[in-house]
């Protein structure tokens, strides 16, 4: 191949397959879409993984979800026991 050759066409130089899941979201409502992008991780689609600790001295739960995927924490949230 010569080098010095100009070319005006872009050529694929690399491709990336990624398994990512549209969901139809113009048959949701915003609270389907809602409790989704909560139960959903935002990278993958994969359905997230919640895990919770509570801390019963300071009256409180700890929330965390992670996508079993991605390998990675998508959220933290803590939440005052009534
Ligand atoms: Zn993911």
């Amino acid at each position: 191949m010569d080098s010095s050759e100009k070319t005006s066409k872009p050529q694929t130089i690399a491709t990336i397959d990624v398994n990512i899941q549209f969901p139809n979201f113009s048959e949701m409502n915003w609270n389907e879409e809602a409790l989704y992008d909560h139960l959903h991780c935002c990278l993958c689609g994969s359905e997230l993984q919640f895990h919770h600790k509570a801390n019963r001295v300071q009256n409180f739960i700890t929330e965390e979800a992670s996508c079993p995927s991605c390998k990675i924490k998508t959220r933290e949230s803590a939440h005052t026991i009534q």
